[in-house]
């Protein structure tokens, strides 16, 4: 089933897409666009809406008169800390932020949708619109994941997507299985023990295994980087001793960011790469602290929900690409993947819009309508 919006229904999402991008907000400090959000669904008059679900997340419900299955779609409430350089008219106005991920675009999208299901519910089951927060810190979703009233709403399907510059705008981009990499990233600090310059024999400085240490990040990285078995380690910062020359350094710190197709086999090889680095600093002498932060797990489609997003793309006409390898960014959308079945898609931004995190990107609006119509057409093939 497939509709068509009319141009005052688009346009006031448009209008709600360029407030929030005024008024952007960083990861778990989202109050202001909840409330926004919270406002305009409540206009929607649905059955139930939960608020601050693991921080400001909102969900909002949908019912059906008779019994069926539980459907999620969901949105990101967050923007970024990156300065916005344009200058159109509804620039950002809070400094040094913006909305460069075009997360106001998708809460727009889903806003839509949840007008859509105001105006018409569905025949049967439940259909929950859900804004997420941080998802930028990939903190959001198993905050989210681990509240109480999220736990109690157990989707049989979920399903988001993601607006992708450098693909032809309104294209949408599938795949089943996995569809964005599991990723991780790592701090490795050491302490050691300072010395004069003109004695380092007397400390414990820890260049010698800072350079080992990269050294065995490249092999490890050489001998996984083939197609099927991806393994990619980006060398991210390092950061050693003082400047002060009469001092031998004494501690020193290594960031990487760790990306795989499989959640399986990044932790196998971060294993492998963290024993390394342990033996390296024993050999030293050095103590070693390690760290991962902001975990993302690999976006696992579900063959069944994938089926539905191509169904949706192919009723609503919609030009479809099967993308014949994963996208290698993290996606915090597979934590929900991985205790539901569901499905991430992505709808092009353009082959020129800025890429994703520019101080100069903006979510194209000329992608709305398509993003409804998809939300749309898949929760009213699942639940009438
Ligand atoms: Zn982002
Ligand atoms: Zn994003």
């Amino acid at each position: 089933m497939s509709i068509s919006l009319s141009k005052s229904f688009v346009d006031q999402l448009v209008a709600f897409r360029q407030t929030l991008h005024r008024f952007p907000e960083l990861s778990g400090a989202e109050q202001q666009t909840a409330a926004r959000v919270v406002a305009k669904l409540q206009e929607t008059a649905p059955d139930e809406i939960r608020e601050g679900l693991g921080g400001h997340g909102v969900l909002a419900l949908y019912s059906g008169k008779e019994p069926g299955p539980t459907i999620m779609f969901r949105a990101e409430l967050d923007a970024l800390p990156i300065k916005e350089i344009n200058t159109f008219s509804y620039r950002s106005e809070r400094e040094g932020w913006g909305h460069k991920c075009g997360h106001d675009g998708h809460m727009a999208s889903l806003l839509g949708l949840a007008q859509l299901l105001g105006e018409a519910r569905p025949q049967k089951g439940t259909v929950g619109v859900l804004f997420q927060p941080a998802e930028e810190t990939g903190q959001g979703a198993p905050a989210v994941l681990a509240d109480s009233r999220f736990k109690s709403f157990q989707p049989d399907y979920s399903f988001a997507y993601h607006n992708l510059p450098g693909f032809p705008i309104g294209k949408v981009i599938v795949r089943n299985d996995t569809f964005s990499a599991a990723v991780k990233s790592l701090i490795v600090r050491l302490k050691g023990k300072t010395s004069h310059a003109a004695q380092p024999e007397h400390g414990i400085n820890p260049s010698h295994a800072i350079a080992r240490m990269l050294d065995r990040a490249a092999e490890l990285q050489e001998a996984r980087y083939g197609q099927d078995d991806f393994f990619l380690i980006t060398p991210i910062a390092i950061r050693m001793g003082e400047l002060a020359y009469g001092t031998s350094a004494g501690e020193g710190a290594l960031h990487f960011t760790l990306r795989a197709w499989t959640t399986d086999h990044l932790e196998h090889q971060a294993s492998i790469l963290t024993q390394s680095f342990a033996d390296i600093a024993v050999q030293d002498g050095l103590e070693v602290e390690i760290e991962w932060l902001h975990v993302f797990p690999a976006t696992e489609n579900d063959s069944g929900a994938y089926q539905k997003v191509r169904e949706a793309a192919l009723q609503n006409g919609f030009s479809m690409l099967d993308k014949p390898r994963p996208f290698r960014w993290g996606e915090d959308f597979g934590h929900f993947t991985r205790e539901y079945p569901g499905a991430l898609f992505g709808i092009g931004s353009g082959l020129n819009c800025p890429a994703l995190h520019n101080p100069d990107y903006d979510f194209p609006d000329a992608i709305l309508p398509i993003a409804v119509r998809m939300f749309h057409t898949i929760a009213r093939n699942l639940v009438g």
